[in-house]
């Protein structure tokens, strides 16, 4: 048989093995990314019209689309229905981008860490990396610019509201000054914007696209998982108008669309009188799993590592004192069923710095929190002969 050549540039995900681990009904997992399954809001299909049988457009359900240019627009980034296309989650759009953009070579500019399933996505494409690392306020845009003229990327991947994995806030002299990079040089801007509703702590959250000089490419991700319901897989991607028929031909050849059902219940979600309690209650739930997990990382891991605590999103991201090796740490922890996604897993290229965690704190209670937590303090503990 022959298989294509892209086939050798997937290498085996580590987030895949360690999610099988951890389905074990005994284990504490902080490894993945699973929004809490009892803040989700109900399924309700009760009411789908009959004519969602039928196959759909490409673009996606019309009313959704709708929907979704007036909430960016409400943003800050005006943008018509015409410029938005569902996908199945955002994670769809990070292929149709990648079919869009990149061949084997094709330089892409990420953050330095980055969402490990995007830096597989771009590379399965044959993409090459040009890593920005991230500051106290996000990339320092100076390197960006220099960046940029040494190398040029096909275009810029960006977390910049509560990153994964390292629940970053980009401050707002930063978002600007990206900005102005990107207008400046025409470098394409991909926003990933998932968690943005997830906000525990006033910051600010304008998108970077909002502040692109006109004419300047751009694109922005949403999705409804983290807010809404994952299993549904729906997303989407708006983008300028030079970039989005392009996608949707894509698409086209991809799926031909998203499942219609799911968008129908996005676009119910969106509208529903409740839809703004819904987020609120949200927020609570998880700024209260972010604080018992702040209290536990104090209480087990304060002379072990340091640590921000994220404004918003699902995660933590902790660097231990001693730069231990994490994939020893993660066998040494896992054997006492307790799971950490180890850091080095989501740099395009294995950082020099060993001895990074990213703690998810959505999916578990705060008592399997703090179980957890000082198992895993023991755990350093005993690794570095304390
Ligand atoms: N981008 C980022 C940064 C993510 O963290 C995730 C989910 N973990 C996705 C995209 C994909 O989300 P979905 O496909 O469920 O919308």
């Amino acid at each position: 048989m022959h298989f294509s050549e892209r086939l050798d540039r997937l290498t085996s995900s580590l987030i895949r093995e360690l999610l099988a681990l951890t389905q074990q009904p005994d284990m504490i997992s902080f490894a993945g990314g699973l929004p809490a399954a009892r803040a989700m809001p109900p399924l309700g299909l009760a009411g789908v019209p009959e004519t969602l049988r039928q196959y759909g457009t490409t673009d996606g359900e019309p009313e959704l689309r709708a929907t979704i240019a007036r909430y960016l627009t409400g943003l800050g980034r005006s943008c018509t229905a015409e410029q938005v296309l569902i996908t199945s989650g955002s994670q769809q759009g990070l292929d149709l981008v990648s079919k869009l953009f990149i061949d084997p070579g094709t330089t892409v500019a990420v953050e330095a860490p980055s969402y490990l399933a995007a830096l597989q996505a771009f590379r399965f494409f044959g993409a090459e990396f040009l890593e920005l690392p991230l500051g106290a306020g996000g990339l320092d845009p100076q390197q960006l610019r220099d960046a940029i003229r040494q190398r040029r990327p096909a275009f810029l991947y960006l977390i910049p509201t509560f990153q994964n994995p390292s629940g970053l806030c980009y401050d707002e002299a930063t978002r600007a000054a990206v900005a102005e990079v990107l207008s400046e040089s025409g470098v394409p801007l991909l926003e990933d914007e998932p968690y943005r509703e997830l906000v525990y702590e006033p910051c600010d959250r304008t998108p970077i696209c909002t502040r692109l000089a006109d004419g300047a490419p751009w694109m922005v991700m949403g999705s409804f998982s983290k807010t809404g319901i994952p299993g549904l897989r729906i997303g989407y991607i708006a983008a300028s108008s030079d970039i989005h028929p392009h996608l949707v031909r894509i698409k086209q050849c991809t799926d031909l669309h998203t499942n219609r059902i799911g968008q129908w219940w996005a676009n119910q979600f969106m509208q529903s009188a409740g839809y703004l309690d819904h987020l609120d209650r949200l927020r609570d739930y998880y700024r209260a799993q972010r604080d018992a997990m702040q209290a536990g990382l104090q209480r087990y891991l304060a002379d072990l590592a340091t640590w921000q605590r994220p404004h918003g999103g699902l995660f933590f991201w902790i660097t231990l004192n001693e730069a231990v090796d994490e994939r020893e740490l993660l066998q040494e922890v896992l054997a006492r069923k307790v799971a950490f996604m180890p850091g080095g897993a989501f740099y395009a290229t294995p950082p020099a710095r060993q001895g990074r965690m990213r703690l998810n704190f959505s999916h578990s209670t705060p008592e399997q929190v703090d179980r957890g937590l000082r198992v895993l303090g023991d755990t350093v503990r005993e690794h570095l002969g304390r």
